[in-house]
């Protein structure tokens, strides 16, 4: 499944006013749409009512400086936070309102930290837990655990391209390994939606890339949607099909990538200044940090 024609840049004035996000592909409904979500923090208004659209198979990345409210995004997709207004349709199906586990059983999927898997079992091990949490008891009690979800575990793996190293301790593995083995975790129970919160913090630009490589594929395989953040801004444009980005809680753009790279009000935010736009050079540099050395998703 292949993701739609990504909308034209929508430039903005100097306006707080979201940007109004594209409609859907002729002939198919998106398969999450986000309408007027908003959240605040006491006075902080993490997130001004936002509007967006994600397609299945589609690679979504969510940008902007720190503070920009994409946390706060996150967690109310996934159902940790309530939001003050707004609707999260997934297929149709309305997620406000739901707790975290009932998200995740709608096909909600998100990576998780490796703080979250136990170091001292193996990686295949790790995997089947999951699935066994997964499965929510209506497992079969009287096989031993060792023997449920094998396959389904060594599946996984072969996706992610860990295989070889089923049989290993989580502890010991390479991070970027590791950060497959997450990628792994996260497809256990087949998300439709997959979120991705700076799934590569910590990588090395080369391993960055190889993830969200992967990533794609399985999101082309899969007919996955995925939202994700990111710092390197070459990963940005060599992986996704749209960017929205954000600053204080307002999406300021949206579009294709080659086209957000030359937006004046991007870059502003970026450089802290509007520059000649210059499409020879991305609003951030490939290590994560922009021309005044903060982090940029
Ligand atoms: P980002 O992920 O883009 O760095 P966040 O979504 O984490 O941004 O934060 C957006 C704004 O909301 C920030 O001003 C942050 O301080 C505030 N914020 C986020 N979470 C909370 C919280 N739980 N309580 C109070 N303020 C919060
Ligand atoms: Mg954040």
């Amino acid at each position: 499944m292949s993701a739609p024609t990504a909308p034209a840049l929508t430039p903005r004035g100097t306006s707080a006013a979201p940007v109004q996000a594209n409609t859907e592909p002729v002939g198919t409904a998106a398969l999450l749409q986000v309408r007027g979500l908003a959240k605040s923090f006491g006075g902080v208004r993490a997130l001004q009512p936002l509007r967006f659209d994600l397609a299945a198979g589609e690679m979504l990345a969510l940008i902007g400086p720190n503070g920009a409210g994409k946390s706060t995004c996150f967690n109310l997709l996934n159902g940790q936070l309530r939001p003050d207004a707004g609707s999260i349709l997934l297929g149709g199906t309305e997620l406000v309102g739901r707790a975290p586990d009932a998200v995740w059983r709608l096909g909600v999927g998100r990576t998780f930290q490796v703080a979250q898997t136990f170091a001292a079992l193996t990686v295949r091990q790790n995997l089947q837990l999951a699935l066994l949490s997964q499965a929510g008891g209506l497992f079969g009690w009287w096989r031993p655990a060792s023997a449920q979800y094998r396959g389904e575990a060594l599946a996984l793996l072969e996706q992610v391209g860990m295989a070889a190293q089923a049989e290993r301790a989580m502890g010991v593995l390479a991070y970027g390994d590791v950060k497959r083995v997450e990628l792994a975790l996260a497809l256990a129970n087949r998300p439709r939606l997959l979120l991705m919160d700076e799934p590569t913090a910590g990588m090395a630009p080369a391993e960055r890339q190889a993830l969200m490589a992967l990533t794609q594929r399985l999101a082309r395989e899969q007919g996955m949607g995925v939202l994700f953040t990111e710092h390197s801004m070459d990963v940005v444009f060599a992986h996704a099909d749209r960017v929205l980005v954000l600053a204080q809680g307002v999406l300021i753009a949206e579009g294709p990538p080659a086209a957000v790279r030359r937006n004046a009000q991007v870059r502003a935010v970026y450089l802290g200044g509007a520059s000649e736009a210059d499409p020879a050079h991305p609003v951030a540099t490939a290590d994560g940090a922009d021309a005044n050395g903060a982090p940029c998703a």
